[in-house]
């Protein structure tokens, strides 16, 4: 007897003796050490009074198997009884019926305790389901309350739901700035501020990155969904202030309503999302409801971009024999090679290229002369015949394709532009315009590579000008200052273009080295169109006259984009604005017929001085 006293004391196991009614006859002494209770106080009592509510049908089942079954053990099971701390400690549990055996004449109830692998059993089971930074439901919790959805859509044919894919804009830039921390709180404050615009059962769930996820179950229509996205927005967009910065940020929403056609939730989700794609097409801030044309254009794009990664292929740097070697064999260049490779010769241009550029001639305005051209590329695709880049740059930025396309570009214009100064010389020489993109600027080696096309083609720098956007300038604005400087130290032009579009804001252009700023052409084509003072309007051509005048003020040149009427480029002249470019002039055209345009002004004005 000493011994098993012992021996169950110290026991990790719990050993109950009850009867067939349930009240506890023996209970071993490591119940104390386990619930914190003394033995003798359960004796007498019910098991019905000690086990949590919901579990009591469990042992009343358990207890009528066993007493069925005299002598062999039960499958386990688990239930939770109180710990005396006042928490619930899980058991698992096997009984046997040895109410027959003179020596114990009850139900012996073998119990474990469990409570630490549950616990740690359902973190990992939230772990699974939910966003580690924000605790919110991730995407696999979301298709599966999406699946529900969908479930009871099928039963009945009243209940609607709605996903919203939610977007941050312009995370990126607040990322980016103010660091990952901010970024980081940043997210977490959002998706606290989503989860109080919601109803109860709705679900928000981060789909990662600054994507988020809405189920709005049970909802009356449309109307539901779009003013909860309003509401959405209008939470979003109230300023935050993390860590003593004021953070303003704003999303982009697309909404996908159920309909009987949706058999799988990751379409719905696949929908929410293009409604989402085209809500920041239209601007930042906005909500789109999904239709299936949006599907269909959706599709299109998609082939676009297939076909767009073939054209690439066609021009694509192939690489010089060295550097395949290289390739093949890993890079185990020297320092003392790799200081040199900038210099080396750069591999053949593609012969059959699926892109060609256009140019554009750019015009001074006090001499009427053409002083540079803008190069436009163009692609020739196989079915569709030539595309233009309003269609397909977006495409190429998005999919990283522009490095390539821009490096081809870059290189085709310069070598054009050689050629032109070599065949039509004036003083100072024809230059060319290239555009540049955003993702280009984070190429680490995008000088070296102009650098290497400029050697190429014996072309000074001076003869070249990089035509960037506002957002370029914002978006990353250190890094891009200092590349800025290093083009500048070649002589280089730098033109800001589409001025007026973006952040408008000349304000901070002096913080950058450059030297032009192209006007957009939505202010060019409002010169000398009428305008109502009583609504509040401004005249168009003083909106001009501004800008060129505080450009001027900042040492900046002026091109004026868009110039279609002899009217549009009078007042420019009078504004004293340097540049013109527009259909008035010409409009883009392919490198044989910008050369005979060439070879004409030449001749005019050979004429002109001969006379
Ligand atoms: P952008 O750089 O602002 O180029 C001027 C655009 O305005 C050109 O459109 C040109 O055809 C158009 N344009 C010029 N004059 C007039 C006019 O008088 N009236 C009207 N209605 N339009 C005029 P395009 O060639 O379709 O190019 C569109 C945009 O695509 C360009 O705008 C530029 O942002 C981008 N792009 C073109 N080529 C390249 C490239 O090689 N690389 C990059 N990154 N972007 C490019
Ligand atoms: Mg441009
Ligand atoms: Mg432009």
């Amino acid at each position: 007897e000493q011994r098993f006293r012992s021996l169950s004391e110290k026991a990790t196991d719990i050993t109950i003796i009850m009867d067939a009614e349930g009240i506890f006859r023996f209970i071993s002494p490591s119940v104390k050490r386990i619930l914190g209770y003394l033995p003798q106080r359960t004796i007498g009592r019910s098991v019905f009074d000690t086990v949590h509510p919901d579990d009591c049908a469990l042992i009343t089942e358990t207890l009528k198997k066993a007493i069925q079954n005299p002598r062999t053990s039960q499958s386990a099971f688990e239930y939770r009884v109180p710990h005396r701390n006042g928490s619930w400690c899980v058991l698992e549990a096997v009984a046997t019926n040895l109410l027959h055996d003179p020596a114990v004449k009850g139900i012996v109830i073998n119990c474990h305790d469990i409570t630490q692998r549950k616990l740690a059993e359902a973190q990992l089971l939230h772990d699974a389901f939910h966003d580690g930074l924000t605790g919110l439901p991730n995407r696999a919790l979301f298709i599966d309350r999406l699946e529900h959805a969908l479930r009871l859509a099928k039963r009945r044919k009243d209940y609607l739901f709605a996903v919203l894919f939610l977007d941050l804009d312009r995370f990126k830039v607040v990322n980016d700035s103010l660091g990952h921390m901010i970024g980081d709180q940043l997210l977490v404050a959002c998706a606290r501020r989503l989860e109080t615009c919601l109803r109860v059962g709705d679900t928000v769930a981060r789909l990662g990155g600054d994507e988020f996820a809405i189920l709005l179950e049970d909802i009356e229509g449309i109307n539901e969904a779009t003013n909860i996205a309003n509401r959405l927005q209008q939470k979003i967009t109230s300023p935050i202030v993390l860590d003593g910065h004021e953070v303003f940020i704003t999303a982009s929403i697309g909404i996908a309503l159920s309909s009987v056609e949706y058999l799988e939730p990751i379409n719905l989700l696949r929908d929410a999302d293009t409604a989402m794609y085209r809500a920041k097409g239209l601007g930042r801030s906005c909500y789109e409801v999904f239709n299936s044309s949006m599907h269909a254009h959706a599709l299109q794009l998609l082939q676009l971009e297939n076909d767009l990664r073939r054209a690439a292929e066609s021009i694509r740097d192939r690489p010089r024999e060295e550097d395949e070697l290289e390739e093949q064999f890993g890079g185990c260049k020297t320092s003392e090679n790799s200081t040199k490779s900038p210099k080396s010769p750069l591999p053949p241009l593609s012969p059959t290229p699926q892109f060609i550029i256009h140019y554009q001639p750019i015009v001074s305005i006090a001499t009427n002369k053409i002083t540079s051209f803008e190069a436009l590329v163009r692609w020739r695709h196989p079915e569709r015949g030539l595309v233009s880049p309003i269609e397909f740059i977006p495409i190429a930025e998005e999919t990283g394709l522009i490095v390539p396309l821009g490096r081809w570009v870059l290189r085709t214009a310069c070598h054009q532009i050689r050629q032109w100064q070599q065949l039509f010389p004036c003083n100072p020489p024809l230059s060319v315009s290239v555009n540049l993109s955003v993702k280009q600027f984070s190429q680490p080696n995008l000088i070296e590579y102009i650098d290497q096309v400029l050697e190429e083609n014996h072309l000074e720098g001076s003869s070249l000008k990089l035509e960037i956007t506002e957002s370029v300038l914002i978006e990353n604005s250190e890094s891009v200052t200092a590349m800025l400087v290093e083009l500048r130290a070649r002589n280089i032009h730098l033109c800001i273009d589409d001025f007026g579009t973006g952040y408008s804001s000349l304000s901070y252009l002096h913080r950058f080295p450059t030297n032009t700023l192209k006007i957009d052409r939505s202010f060019v084509s409002r010169m000398g169109v009428k305008f109502d003072i009583s609504k509040g309007e401004i005249d168009p051509t003083e909106i001009v006259r501004s800008i060129v005048t505080l450009s001027h003020n900042l040492g900046m040149d002026v091109v004026a984009e868009g110039v279609e009427k002899a009217s549009q480029l009078d007042l420019l002249k009078g504004l004293k604005c340097e540049y013109a470019q527009g259909y008035f002039f010409s409009k883009p055209i392919d490198s044989q017929t910008a050369a005979v345009l060439i070879q004409q002004q030449q001749q005019n004005q050979n004429l002109l001085t001969l006379s």
